[in-house]
């Protein structure tokens, strides 16, 4: 097996949230008033909307996996680290909240 490139969480700069000015609870009252309007509301939707990479929601990290107990992670390819991307970019998206 051979061994995973990447580096340890504390070793990326790595985006949150609300360094995007957004909350989980901000995510969830958008989709619950799309909802009742009947507009898109997937999680999807939200991140596309507000120009945020789905692939690593919007962290500028992916989780690659684990050495020797350890997650080791990667800059995301599809926004250079930035937490921001377009849609026709997003490859692989990981799966909803
Ligand atoms: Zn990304």
């Amino acid at each position: 097996m051979s061994e995973l490139q990447g580096k340890r969480w504390n070793e990326l700069l790595h985006k949150r949230l609300d360094d995007h000015g957004f909350t989980i609870h901000h995510i969830k009252e958008w989709r619950e008033q799309q909802c009742e309007t009947g507009r898109p509301s997937g999680l999807a939707d939200f991140y596309e909307l507000h120009g945020l990479c789905f692939d690593c929601q919007s962290m500028g990290v992916k989780f690659l996996g684990e050495r020797d107990d350890v997650g080791i992670w990667d800059v995301c390819n599809t926004c250079q680290g930035t937490g921001k991307a377009v849609r026709s970019e997003w490859k692989n998206p990981i799966s909803p909240l």
